[in-house]
């Protein structure tokens, strides 16, 4: 088996919402289309791969190294030695020759793009849905048929009011979710408390199906004044309050906020991740890890994280990732995640699950064709086809 094509283009993902941080009217994704010789259902195998938002398109670094790499790279290099398919281990040190360590910046997320192809084309080559797969190597030989997901909204627009936020999260217990979570954060606290009082009316009053999101806005005496106000309504979590990188800040949050805190989605390697349950006083009985496979060197890289807490001594269902796409889902549902973040009606269409998946309670089914699920979106399809057409 070989790779006959590689692929490459930018899709745009903008809107017009905001968080605290950044808005999202100039977001934009990587694209990639990897074709092989393996023809399975008359057809050849092709693996598809984007990033996740957040972070914009990678098509310089695609473009000038990572994928150059790969293209020079024999048959023999690529080939998993113990089966008749590619081997995305391989691939990986490949497409990383050459770069140094540490400083991790975007590369993580072009090497994201491709892995996230590779592994499509492993599944698809296998006949297997990715989730099946995983659980089968990696994880119990019984992948979940479900997982559970939260719908990730409530961010700031032009306009917005109480009453279209309390709509916003309507529309989402409509849909089948009951876990909700908002932005916080980009308004003053009193404010913000009484847009967290407005959502938690709608959940039965029931704050633990909340949780709030301040995309790393907060020094730390914000941090600590949003910790205290919010400690007493029970939120599902208190996510992101401070820069990413900042872990002495993260655990003196840890010492003051008594509910769960989480972070990670900003962190995009095995070792930052490391670093994080090393000294950002992140607590392995309550707190949540939301790296993203999309963003931080796809999921050969994500299985060292998993590793690295493992010896930390944390279980993997304290992860629920970043990014809102099947990728991430699948790996959910393969490796015994907590579960996955889900945009419903945004970043569409790499955003979101196979267009039928029944979802209720907050919990999804994964999709039974073989790969990571792609072909179960139709509008992705159909850009996928525009993209390379
Ligand atoms: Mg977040």
């Amino acid at each position: 088996m070989r790779i006959v094509n590689i692929e490459e283009a930018t899709a745009s993902i903008a809107s017009d919402i905001r968080n605290a941080y950044i808005d999202f009217s100039k977001m934009d994704v990587s694209v990639v289309k990897i074709t092989t010789d393996v023809i399975r259902d008359g057809r050849p195998v092709v693996g598809y791969g984007f990033n996740s938002n957040g972070r914009y398109a990678q098509a310089g670094i695609l473009r000038d190294r990572i994928l150059p790499r790969l293209r020079a790279a024999s048959d023999a290099d690529l080939r998993d030695p113990e089966r008749d398919n590619l081997d995305p281990f391989r691939a990986w040190s490949i497409m990383m020759a050459n770069e140094k360590p540490g400083g991790h910046g975007e590369r993580s997320v072009a090497v994201g793009v491709v892995d996230m192809a590779l592994w499509d084309i492993v599944a698809k080559i296998e006949e297997k849905p990715l989730h099946v797969l995983l659980a089968e190597r990696y994880g119990t030989g019984e992948a979940e048929p479900t997982a559970f997901v939260y719908a990730a909204g409530g961010y700031y627009y032009p306009g917005k009011d109480i009453e279209a936020l309390q709509d916003e999260m309507r529309k989402y217990l409509d849909m089948g979710y009951s876990t909700v979570k908002m932005k916080i954060g980009g308004a003053p606290l009193a404010d913000d408390i009484k847009r967290i009082e407005a959502v938690i009316a709608i959940l039965d009053g029931d704050g633990s199906r909340l949780a709030v999101d301040a995309n790393g806005r907060f020094d730390l005496d914000t941090a600590i004044a949003y910790a205290r106000a919010l400690d007493p309504y029970g939120l599902k979590w208190y996510e992101e309050a401070g820069d990413p990188l900042d872990y002495a800040l993260q655990a003196t949050l840890g010492e003051i906020y008594s509910g769960p805190m989480a972070t990670g989605e900003n962190l995009f390697s095995h070792q930052d991740a490391r670093n994080l349950l090393r000294y950002g006083g992140m607590r392995s009985d309550r707190d949540i890890l939301q790296f993203d496979p999309a963003l931080s060197y796809g999921l050969v890289e994500y299985l060292r994280t998993l590793a690295a807490m493992r010896q930390a001594g944390w279980s993997p269902r304290r992860c629920i990732p970043h990014g809102g796409h099947q990728f991430a889902l699948s790996i959910a549902a393969g490796l015994g995640l907590g579960g996955n973040e889900s945009y419903p009606g945004i970043f569409a269409p790499f955003g979101g699950f196979a267009d039928d998946a029944p979802l209720s309670d907050s919990r999804v089914d994964l999709p039974a064709v073989p790969g990571v699920g792609f072909e179960t979106k139709a509008k992705l399809m159909a850009l996928y086809d525009s993209l390379f057409a």
